[in-house]
This record gives C-alpha cells, sequence and structure tokens, in this order.
C-alpha cells in the first residue's frame, strides 16, 4: 500500500470515528447502553402512570425512540465492521462477496460494508 493509499485510509478512519462518537452520543440521550452485549443499547421504557391518555402518548414516544435506537445500532455496527476492515486492510471489500464497492459508495457511506448489488439484495 502506497503513502497517498494510507493518508487515505486515516482519513477514512478519523471520520468513522467521528460518526461514531456522534451516533453513541445520540443513543445516549435516550437510552442506555446495555453491559451485557456490546454495542447494544436499550431505549428507557416510560415511566407509565394512571392516565390512559398519557400513557398512549408516552408508549408511541418510546415506539418511534425503539425504532430510531435500531437504525442507529445498525449503524453503529456498520461503523465498527468498516473500522475493523481499515485495521485489516480490506476496507472497500464487500463482506458478502468479496467485490471492490463503488468508491462513489464510499464517499457517501464511508460505513458501508456491503457493495450495492449485495446491499439491494438483502434489503
Ligand atoms: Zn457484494
Amino acid at each position: 500500500m502506497n503513502d497517498k493509499n494510507n493518508e487515505k485510509l486515516k482519513n477514512i478512519k478519523i471520520k468513522l470515528i467521528e460518526k461514531k462518537k456522534s451516533i453513541i452520543a445520540q443513543l445516549q440521550k435516550f437510552a442506555k447502553k446495555n453491559k451485557n452485549i456490546k454495542d447494544d443499547y436499550k431505549t428507557d421504557f416510560p415511566n407509565l402512570g394512571d392516565h390512559a391518555d398519557e400513557n398512549a402518548v408516552e408508549v408511541s414516544d418510546y415506539a418511534s425512540k425503539l425504532s430510531v435506537e435500531h437504525d442507529l445500532e445498525s449503524e453503529l455496527k456498520n461503523i465498527e465492521g468498516a473500522l475493523k476492515k481499515t485495521s485489516e486492510n480490506t476496507y472497500g471489500t464487500c463482506s458478502v462477496c468479496g467485490e471492490k464497492i463503488n468508491p462513489k459508495r464510499l464517499e457517501v457511506m464511508p460505513e458501508a460494508n456491503l457493495c450495492i448489488k449485495c446491499a439491494e439484495k438483502k434489503r
């Protein structure tokens, strides 16, 4: 690997770490870290009172937080995977088929672990 690539990889690593930090900060606003599972967070369950009307609002609020939590968690897992790849020198290759991931895709989504074909199949 030449210096230019090394430099590029370093920048990607910095970008990924920054992204990771901001996701963790977002998660910590409403969820607690699960101590038993790495990178897993638990959304605080609302304190349900006696008023059914209020509870409905709290439960729907909880449900929307949960879906945000899942999105953030899966992004966090992608970032971890991409970071691992940067240290294993496999960054930029698809985890499923091993093909090179389109550099344009990596520019917008540096945490992408799958090529566009495999990502679409997974959906
Ligand atoms: Zn692939």
